[in-house]
């Protein structure tokens, strides 16, 4: 990190009247800008902006904390919209094999792990961990149906060492074992080594059931690994009564991000009982927490084919509608009531269409979460109903095939970014962690290039964003650090309008903060 100054003299007067700053950030430059800024922070606050020349050199008042950024780029902290927070912390915590051409790699993968070269005891997994046992290893995202070679229970006993090994599927349908994960958890299996459909979902829900002793520090790894790529909050949508997780995590020191935590309808009267609505602060956050929209879910999703759509799939189904229309409408009265912004779930275009409608019949604004695929006729409806498009923009690559092939003819409407933003939507940036990693910069390079580093060339070029409406709808408002804004700030060390691709993607993130305090980088 850039040196650090004490007792330097730099405070204009007009900053010293209201109290002495914290913290300055000095010779900064916002993305555009031709000179070089000091930022003074106050009470977790950006109290003022002043161009660097305007700096006394004499006179002045003292300072608390002067930080030298010596030219680096400062935006808005990066908010990822849409987290599976505990699901992500596990898959990081697992062998990731989503590199592996064949069984025969994957299999040396795990054993490299537990040679040494990774962290086998973080990736392990199972109550045993607590019981003193070695835990499981636990490997994700391999596919088998491109390897030329086939799995077995010889070649993973054979890189296991009789350490209990379960690797998990990309689509999450097939598990392979070795002999002692079998004897573990008590399944057969034939020479494959392979659980398939019911008996692999199982084995999964299985291998996830851990103490909160052995996923608190990972959420807490996990948590400082996104400030280290420039986040600052995040929109927790965990499956559970997630309040009271994250006031034991923050308890337990967990401080590197913001959390806003999801309800589900399942907890709605609870929730309202306790007098808990959205943005309100929760006590014993720590400032940290504050309450999420309402989730709900009212289709499915697009590699599934249950995304609930106007026209037929290739096998002449819709999809599925999980909430009906009269059922939803009941739900976003009851937040408006509770003061609830509803976050709907809505994948395919028709199940659009009906979240639309409710938020119209119901009279509140809100966010869809994804919206995948939209018709024509509704781009404009959320721009004019205040519903903000929620959407992770890696899934339009990761899914693109299942998009041409599945939404043949029609995908200038999927993933429909550069659509919504022109008939007025707004858009919030995500990445549905673990299903795309949590990295705003993944997200953000796969809205501005609509491509990989991988060859493939892009996907419906004309539905990208420009990289300043990319900052903006993953920093919470306009882009630019402005006063009186959080002092929640990304430090870069590359200029984010005009570096390649390639480096957009990889950001270096030199420093983040919080309310004015580091989370990453300044030491
Ligand atoms: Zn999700």
């Amino acid at each position: 990190m850039p040196e650090q100054r004490h007792s330097r003299s730099i405070y204009p007067g007009s900053v010293y009247q209201s109290g002495v700053p914290e913290l300055v950030l000095a010779s900064i430059r916002q993305p555009g800008d031709e000179i070089c800024s000091d930022v003074y922070i106050r009470d977790g606050v950006v109290a003022a902006i002043i161009p660097s020349q305007q700096r006394p050199t004499s006179g002045g008042r003292e300072a608390a904390r002067v930080v030298d950024l010596d030219g680096r780029y400062v935006i808005p902290g990066l908010w990822d919209e849409h987290v599976h927070m505990t699901q992500w912390a596990l898959a990081s915590n697992r062998i990731d094999l989503a590199g592996a051409n064949s069984a025969r790699e994957a299999a040396a993968v795990v054993g490299s792990h537990l040679a040494g070269a990774g962290a086998p005891d973080a990736a392990g997994s199972g109550a045993h961990a607590a019981l003193g046992a070695a835990p499981t290893l636990v490997g994700v995202g391999f596919r088998d149906v491109v390897w030329p070679d086939l799995p077995s229970l010889d070649l993973l006993d054979g890189a296991t060492q009789g350490r209990p090994t379960a690797l998990l599927s990309h689509d999450l349908h097939c598990v392979w074992l070795n002999s002692a994960a079998a004897e573990r958890y008590g399944v057969s299996v034939d020479r494959s080594g392979l659980l398939r459909e019911e008996p692999a979902f199982e084995l999964t829900r299985e291998l996830g059931r851990l103490p909160d002793t052995l996923v608190d520090p990972w959420v807490q790894k996990a948590g400082k690994a996104a400030a280290g790529r420039g986040v600052v909050g995040i929109v927790d949508f965990e499956m559970t009564w997630n309040r009271d997780e994250w006031l034991r995590r923050i308890a337990g020191g967990f401080d590197a991000l913001r959390i806003e935590a999801g309800v589900y309808p399942q907890d709605l009267d609870r929730a309202v009982a306790e007098g808990m609505r959205t943005g309100l602060p929760v006590d014993g956050g720590g400032g940290l927490l504050t309450v999420g929209p309402l989730k709900v879910l009212i289709d499915g999703s697009l590699n599934t084919r249950t995304a609930h759509c106007v026209d037929p799939y290739p096998d002449g189904s819709h999809g599925l509608l999980t909430v009906s229309a009269p059922e939803l409408l009941a739900l976003l009265v009851r937040a408006r009531q509770a003061g609830f912004v509803p976050a709907v779930h809505a994948i395919g275009d028709a199940a659009n269409r009906v979240a639309l409608d409710a938020f119209e019949a119901a009279g509140i604004g809100g966010r869809v979460e994804h919206a995948q695929f939209v018709r024509n006729e509704d781009f404009a409806r959320f721009g004019r109903l205040g519903v903000t498009a929620s959407v992770q923009p890696a899934h339009a690559l990761d899914d693109r095939d299942a998009a041409e092939a599945n939404w043949a003819g029609r995908t200038d409407r999927s993933f429909p970014l550069r659509s919504l933003v022109a008939a007025g939507a707004k858009l919030a940036l995500g990445s549905d962690a673990p299903v795309a990693r949590l990295d705003p910069w993944t997200a953000m390079s796969a809205a501005t290039a609509r491509a990989r580093q991988d060859g493939r060339g892009p996907w419906h070029a004309e539905q990208a964003l420009t990289r300043r409406e990319a900052l903006t709808a993953s920093t919470r408002g306009s882009g630019r650090l402005r006063v009186g804004d959080h002092a929640d700030i990304a430090v870069l060390d590359g200029d984010p309008l005009t570096v390649s691709d390639a480096d957009f993607a990889a950001m270096p993130v030199a420093a983040t903060l919080v309310a004015g305090r580091f989370t990453h980088g300044g030491a």
